[in-house]
């Protein structure tokens, strides 16, 4: 941490209390918010519950909800397509619904009720200071401007939220919210707002930067054209001797970044914007906002509003050998440094709580050891999916998408796909076994090139230059890198073999 940087709280206490009293507070909620009576009138939970012979009223500690059934994305959309909405909802009072995206399947619905928006502000309240540190934290000043990006990419309805729970907290401060595709017109008047704050996904800030460089020349010589200043005639000199970048037009004093992990855009971000960037983490089913603080040593998982669990890769490796497997959690605050699985979460919300819900994103504890922040809520890294989903960044794909691409082409041999980077941006190398030595390997690869280019995911992000061109590599026998139980892994991530992780 920074020493010029003092630590401020929104809730001193709460904030930095020992994590064994965290827990207790959390395993207290799990009893007086009744979550589990109200998530049991839920079509979601009722039945798979009813079966397993749970009583819900006697769930009053960890180590009771331990043994309720897991619930996964898939049940939530099968349960939705089944049943009523109001079948599915846990209150009467439901304000607002939000959904994902549904790039990979169905969206799924999330009810949100007004206690579930003032438990949400709480932890945004939260986010505020331990992003804004304490002497640059200026609040309502200074105006926000927030770059999403269109479905199918992530659906994102923050921003308004987000102005609406700065009215309903009082602070003061103006959003400019604009979407990544009309970004060109709207650019130029928000930087003439000149705002203070910049919110986006990783990979379309940098595609932002790449786009400033690419139309500053344009720009600056037709603002030469409609007044021949020596400072216009300057700045289109600058732009003939070095690439511009947005912190020489936009002197951004904060920058969040959320949508996917920050960690490979760092390093490019703090170049191209001036600014130290911090990173969030949150989810459509998940209430509440979660982020780094100015230590930046992993995203702080506020412990007194959910009860975190990690099922470790090697449970998830034997349940996929072995159908009917039931994988064993961990929960967060017992585990490991260095520790990773998948990040399974029970939270105490109202319209719609998450029991035992497997996220699907591999995480990694960092530390349950205080920060040098001076708070207690264990720190997590988040790298990327555990199911058949495939990252590249925004850009998501199912692999049986991909499987199902690949099966018209005859003879096709074992694959493998490897995620990589190309500097900042994601690179995925399909490996394939060449199957039959006849045929020209030029003309194969091309044909496997081209099946994998016709994925919809793979075109838009090439077309919004998310991602780094694909590569087909033909290659004698595919590398013998396999699961636990023996099963061959169809996609790998690079940065999962490295030392040191992503
Ligand atoms: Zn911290």
């Amino acid at each position: 941490m920074r020493g010029d940087v003092q630590p401020l709280y929104a809730d001193p206490q709460l904030e930095c209390m020992p994590l064994a009293d965290l827990v207790r507070i959390a395993e207290g909620k799990l009893v007086e918010s009744s979550v589990i009576v109200r998530a049991a009138r839920s079509s979601l939970y009722r039945e798979r519950w009813t079966a397993a012979g749970v009583i819900p009223a006697d769930i009053t500690s960890y180590a009771a909800l331990r043994k309720l059934p897991y619930t996964n994305g898939r049940d939530l959309r099968q349960a939705e397509s089944q049943y009523a909405p109001e079948e599915i909802v846990c209150s009467e009072h439901v304000r607002l619904w939000i959904s994902t995206s549904g790039t990979t399947g169905a969206s799924k619905w999330i009810p949100r009720s007004d206690r579930d928006l003032a438990d949400n502000r709480q932890t945004g309240k939260r986010y505020v200071y331990l992003a804004h540190g304490g002497s640059r934290f200026r609040p309502g000043q200074e105006a926000t401007f927030g770059l999403a990006a269109p479905a199918p990419f992530v659906t994102d309805s923050s921003a308004v939220t987000g102005s609406i729970d700065g009215m309903l907290l009082e602070i003061p401060g103006e959003t400019i919210a604009l979407n990544y595709t009309e970004a060109q017109d709207a650019l130029f008047f928000a930087l003439r707002r000149r705002p203070s704050n910049f919110a986006a996904f990783p990979s379309v800030a940098m595609r932002m930067a790449e786009g400033v460089a690419e139309l500053a020349p344009a720009a600056a010589r037709e603002r030469l054209a409609e007044s021949r200043s020596l400072q216009n005639l300057l700045a289109v000199l600058m732009t003939k001797v070095r690439k511009v970048r947005p912190r020489d037009l936009v002197p951004f004093r904060h920058c969040v970044f959320a949508g996917e992990p920050l960690d490979p855009y760092r390093p490019a971000i703090r170049q191209a914007y001036g600014v130290e960037p911090f990173e969030v983490y949150s989810f459509s089913e998940f209430l509440g906002v979660m982020g780094d603080c100015a230590a930046h040593d992993g995203v702080h998982l506020w412990i007194d509003y959910c009860l975190p669990e990690i099922i470790p890769q090697s449970e998830i490796e034997q349940e996929e050998g072995q159908p009917g497997y039931i994988p064993q959690a961990i929960p967060l605050w017992e585990a490991e440094a260095g520790q990773r699985g998948e990040f399974v979460v029970t939270n105490f919300a109202d319209a719609f709580p998450l029991v035992r819900y497997r996220t699907a994103d591999l995480i990694e504890l960092v530390s349950r050891q205080p920060c040098a922040c001076g708070r207690t809520h264990p720190r997590i890294r988040v790298l990327h999916r555990t199911d058949d989903i495939v990252n590249l960044g925004l850009v998501r794909f199912s692999i049986f998408e991909l499987q199902k691409r690949l099966s018209v082409l005859p003879g096709l041999g074992r694959w493998q796909l490897w995620i990589e980077r190309q500097d900042y941006k994601p690179k995925a190398i399909l490996k394939v076994e060449e199957s039959d030595p006849r045929q020209d390997s030029q003309v194969w690869k091309e044909k496997v090139l081209q099946e994998f280019l016709s994925l919809d995911a793979i075109k838009l992000g090439l077309d919004n230059h998310l991602i780094a061109e694909p590569e087909v590599q033909i290659v004698a026998t595919i590398e013998e890198r396999r699961t636990q139980s023996g099963k061959l892994r169809k996609v790998v991530y690079a940065a999962d073999i490295r030392p040191g992780g992503s």
